[in-house]
């Protein structure tokens, strides 16, 4: 019922040309790609020349972050406004290492989310615990209330215009993953907070990805999961075969 979507996260690799050489090897991979929504996001600075690539191909091209105004003095911020032209029709937002490194939080990652929304830019919400919260018990706590606190007053039309990624911070370029049956676990306790948000219907109808360590050998477990409906990947992503496989696992 729901679409699959996989959305590759390229972080702060690949410089212009390198990521215009990742797009030109993917798209030809991805041709008959037909189920299965594909969003790229490389860094900022590649943004353009990839959108390029990726005109007339059915892929989506998706940022790393965002800021929440159109404009102002905000240094070295890059606004949704300067995104559109480009192409761009994805925001990951609240990715833990943006939570974690440069300290943003639910309240900052809210007038992000609110702001993509609004000027038609599908947030992927990324949410999740560390190591630490998991062993403590504290899971569901932690991920509900990055899922108040990151989706507050967010009105969506379209089930589709919001995106959540869970991403166990424990499984995030570590040699860990979390296994099918814990990130379904998950999940079901994410689409059943999306229900106090939007309702059964919508919430039934909304994409949540799962993150961390995403490989083409446990990609198609995961995904079979009844509430896994896409991956958010990060180093596999890296490499044209290895994404190729993980979306032809969807
Ligand atoms: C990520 O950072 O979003 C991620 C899932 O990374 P990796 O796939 O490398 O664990």
């Amino acid at each position: 019922m729901r679409r699959f979507v996989i959305a590759g996260n390229w972080k702060m690799h690949k410089k212009t040309e390198e990521a215009v050489n990742l797009a030109l090897e993917l798209v030809p991979l991805m041709s008959d790609v037909r189920s299965v929504d594909v969003v790229l996001c490389p860094p900022f600075t590649a943004l353009d020349a990839v959108g390029q690539v990726l005109r007339t191909s059915g892929l989506y091209l998706g940022s790393q972050n965002m800021h929440y105004e159109d404009e102002g003095a905000f240094t070295g911020e890059v606004a949704p406004a300067m995104l559109l032209p480009l192409g761009v029709t994805h925001a990951i937002l609240g990715h833990s290492e943006r939570r974690q490194l440069f300290g943003e939080d639910d309240t900052l990652i809210n007038l992000k989310v609110r702001k993509a929304v609004t000027v038609g830019l599908i947030p992927i919400l990324c949410v999740g615990e560390t190591l630490e919260e998991r062993e403590g018990g504290i899971t569901e706590e932690v991920v509900g209330r990055q899922l108040d606190g990151g989706l507050e007053e967010v009105k969506i039309a379209d089930p589709e215009a919001l995106i959540v990624a869970y991403e166990p911070i424990w499984a995030i370029g570590t040699g860990r993953t979390a296994s099918p049956e814990q990130a379904q676990e998950v999940h079901a306790y994410i689409r059943a907070r999306l229900t106090q948000f939007f309702g059964a219907e919508t919430a039934g109808k909304m994409r949540i990805q799962y993150g961390g360590r995403v490989k083409p050998d446990n990609a198609g477990e995961l995904m079979a999961q009844p509430d896994i409906d896409g991956a958010l990947v990060g180093g596999a992503s890296l490499d044209a075969g290895s994404f190729a496989e993980i979306v032809r696992s969807a």
